[in-house]
């Protein structure tokens, strides 16, 4: 491992300057199940590691507060998948962190950390998409909300700037009801990441939202506002159609050793009706 500098900072303020003041030479850990990796086998090398477990500010914390769930930057996959909140207005999102590597690795990862490594497969990014998320960017002017659709620009590359953390990651409470699920498809539970990750929302509008990763440089969002998917007397030639449409954003790397193109547009047809059935079912259930 390439020698680096460890900064254990107490507060936000003491984070935001140590950022400041080693800009790109900079790497801020959190849970570490992905910066770990990074230094080892030496595609990162930064020469300043920041540690933000002890930032004040960043505690493991999830608050509700006007009109919507806050999630702060060090809180784990195992609190977020138990949160009673988030199971009751956010079911994909608790879905996903639940299947988030293996029980050792969701003690570990964190939300803020899954969206900063902006890895196309990312499990929460699809459910944090339906839901409408908005990341809390912290910097020397002070915070702004980045709507999460804004915030993935490409693999490992996201809006934030250098001087930027992510301080949390809020949700805002759903004015209507909305049923939603979250399904993927992986080669190795535990191991490995998703060759497809995907949520689907419906909400009693008859909007629905599905968004899918892992196929494509960043997760895609798409809206159907026709009604058709979320209706029970479309046919199954309508809603196919629309599927089709929704699924144009995909364009998966023939280069991966995960999976096949071919593999992954079958398997995201497959894993975008399965999750519609499912949140049509949830909706209907209330
Ligand atoms: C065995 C294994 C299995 C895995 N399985 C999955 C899986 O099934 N699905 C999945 O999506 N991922 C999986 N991962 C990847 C990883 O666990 C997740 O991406 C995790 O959420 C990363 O969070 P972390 O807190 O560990 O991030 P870290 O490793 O600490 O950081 C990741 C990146 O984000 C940056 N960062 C962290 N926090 C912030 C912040 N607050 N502001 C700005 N930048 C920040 C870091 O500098 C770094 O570049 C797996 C990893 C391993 C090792």
């Amino acid at each position: 491992m390439h020698p680096f500098a460890y900064e254990r900072p107490g507060s936000l303020a003491e984070a935001i300057a140590l950022l400041g003041r080693h800009g790109a030479e900079a790497r801020l850990l959190a849970g570490g199940t992905d910066l770990i990796i990074r230094l080892r086998d030496g595609s990162l090398r930064p020469s300043v590691v920041i540690d933000l477990k002890r930032v004040e500010e960043l505690r493991p914390a999830i608050r509700e507060e006007d009109g919507r769930l806050s999630i702060s930057a060090t809180s784990v996959m195992t609190d977020i998948a138990a949160d009673p909140r988030v199971r009751r207005h956010f079911v994909a999102l608790a879905e996903a962190a639940a299947v988030i590597g293996s029980v050792q690795i969701r003690n570990r990862a964190t939300l803020a950390g899954n969206i900063c490594n902006a890895s196309p497969a990312a499990d929460t990014a699809p459910s944090l998409l339906v839901y409408g998320a908005v990341v809390v960017a912290a910097g020397p002017a002070g915070t702004r909300r980045i709507p999460i659709d804004e915030f993935f620009v490409r693999s490992g590359a996201t809006t934030l700037q250098r001087d930027e953390l992510v301080a949390a990651v809020e949700l805002p409470l759903p004015a209507r009801r909305i049923g939603a699920a979250h399904v993927r498809r992986t080669r190795r539970r535990g191991h490995d990441l998703a060759s497809v990750t995907l949520t689907c929302g419906v909400d009693d509008a008859g909007v629905t939202r599905l968004a899918y990763g892992s196929v494509g440089p960043r997760p895609v969002l798409e809206v159907d506002e026709s009604g058709t998917l979320a209706d029970p007397g479309s046919t199954g030639e309508a809603r196919a159609g629309v599927l089709e449409r929704m699924f144009l954003g995909a364009s998966p790397s023939p280069r991966s050793m995960r999976a096949s193109p071919e593999y992954r547009v079958a398997m995201l047809r497959a894993l975008g009706e399965r999750a519609l059935r499912m949140a049509l079912d949830r909706l209907g259930g209330g």
